[in-house]
């Protein structure tokens, strides 16, 4: 994959880009071992709790309630964290939470008197606004320090995952990268000789650089406070060692009580990656004398999301605690990885987000990147019900179409035949008839469909048609009566 940006505004639809990944069959090799290992782990701890259930079920109220009272929540967090020392700045859109950080940084670093560079804590929200990018268009050189950012940064790439984001990478791939960026001619592809190169290479980083910048699981809305979850401790030295740290967070990832973690601290790892808890749970509310950063900032960010919350259809989307269990329960994703989806977001949750942070002006194929298997659903700790969001974007996708795209024309024409039982009873031996001369016959004896004229070779481009039985079940069951009259 290029170091071209996921950005769902210049992304070709999604068939076209998960054509070329399904012909990688090592990208398809690593996707799907790593999503079966971190689901069989999920499935094991999940199994331990017999009421996991309740869980969801208390995790969904929770999320229900935060954006309920979303607009209240985001007033007190405000309040406690400027109360607790912090700074707040609102951002309507990338480009001014961009503006921000890189205003926060460049004085910081004046301050400071130090080199342009700034730590990174791993957040999808700042990969959501190109962040990296525009650091880099400022002079300023981001040091992502999660390990998983770090192969992606270093192989010039992009993430492919919520939790996971070198996901799409095997141990010699990423042995090769950093051969290649730290100059290791001699390292071994062994998983803790790989560790230990990336802790060498950011230690002196951590040490170095008085600016970090991080994303948040969740802000309090009671306490002011920040929480950051993690599995390696990196972001625990983003947390404490610079002396200015600056937090995005879309504004849906407010909780209104501390308590609150109570219930999503136990499903979030264990949706995640398979962990009991985080080996690091970090909170922070604003900042006290001689103990971390000494001037902390939030940027709480919309780009979209007070929009997709004014849809009632679509508004559980902004529950989602980012834990990429729907992703590895996703048969498509599977298949595809993440980068098909062109954005930051992939996988199921990435088929609703996406769209709906573009207003549906972009990315309007990714509702359909889905077989509506339900899978996600299952798995997703706080029961957002993807399959539905997904048949209520299709439904508006169809809507701002033309009344006659080839799909309004199809449903229109199917809408016709439904209608009346001899239109639909002509249509069918009409369509036996036609498919006389296109079906061919496969060893087992069943009959396939592989090419229709015109729009319809849509269809049969990706897969055969089952050929139509030279019977239909009414005509079976008439011709039943007939030969054994009922009494
Ligand atoms: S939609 Fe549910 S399963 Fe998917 S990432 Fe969000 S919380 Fe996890």
């Amino acid at each position: 994959m290029s170091d071209h940006a996921l950005d769902p505004r210049t992304a070709a639809p999604f068939p076209i880009i998960a054509a070329k990944a399904v012909a990688d069959s090592q990208l398809r090799k690593n996707v799907r071992h790593a999503t079966d290992v971190i689901q069989a782990k999920r499935a094991r701890v999940v199994g331990e709790l017999p009421e996991w259930q309740d869980l969801r079920s208390a995790g969904e109220a929770i999320r229900r309630h935060s954006m309920a009272t979303l607009s209240e929540n985001l007033q007190r967090f405000e309040a406690n964290c400027i109360q607790a020392g912090g700074q707040v700045h609102w951002a309507r859109n990338s480009e001014e939470a961009n503006a921000i950080v890189i205003r926060l940084v460049t004085e910081a670093l004046h301050r400071f008197e130090a080199q342009p560079e700034v730590l990174k804590i791993k957040s999808m929200t700042t990969e959501e606004i190109g962040l990296n990018r525009a650091l880099e268009r400022a002079g300023i050189h981001p040091y992502e320090t999660d390990l998983a950012e770090l192969i992606v940064q270093l192989g010039k790439d992009q993430p492919s995952h919520l939790v996971v984001p070198a996901l799409h990478k095997n141990r010699q791939q990423i042995r090769e990268i950093f051969r290649r960026e730290m100059g290791l001619t001699d390292l071994s592809d062994d998983p803790i000789e790989l560790a230990g190169a990336a802790r060498l290479y950011l230690r002196e980083r951590f040490l170095r650089v008085p600016v970090a910048v991080s994303g948040a699981n969740f802000l309090l809305a009671d306490t002011g406070g920040v929480c950051v979850v993690e599995s390696e401790g990196n972001g625990r030295m983003c947390l404490t060692l610079p002396k200015t740290l600056i937090t995005i967070a879309g504004i849906d990832k407010v909780l209104p009580s501390y308590s609150d973690l109570d219930v999503v601290l136990q499903t979030l790892p264990r949706s995640a990656t398979g962990e009991r808890m985080n080996p690091y749970n970090s909170i922070w509310t604003g900042v006290r004398e001689g103990d971390g950063p000494q001037e902390f900032h939030v940027i709480l960010l919309d780009n979209g999301r007070t929009d997709v919350l004014a849809d009632e259809h679509g508004r559980q989307t902004l529950h989602c605690i980012r834990c990429g269990a729907c992703q590895n329960a996703c048969p498509v994703y599977k298949q595809t990885g993440g980068h098909a989806y062109g954005s930051v977001y992939s996988g199921p949750i990435g088929a609703i987000l996406t769209p709906q942070l573009m207003h549906l002006e972009h990315a309007q194929s990714l509702p359909y990147a889905s077989s509506l298997c339900g899978a996600c659903y299952e798995v997703c700790p706080v029961k957002i019900n993807i399959p539905e969001v997904l048949v209520h974007l299709r439904h508006e996708v169809v809507l701002r179409k033309s009344s006659f795209a080839p799909e309004a024309v199809a449903m229109k024409t199917a809408g016709l035949l439904f209608r009346s039982e001899r239109r639909f009873r002509a249509a069918q031996r009409l369509g036996r008839i036609t498919q006389r001369v296109l079906e061919r016959e496969d060893p087992t004896g069943e009959r396939w469909v592989s090419w229709l004229p015109g729009l319809l070779g849509q269809w049969t481009a990706t897969r055969d048609l089952p050929g139509m039985p030279s019977q239909t079940f009414r005509e079976w069951w008439e011709q039943r009566d007939q030969k054994e009259p009922r009494s």
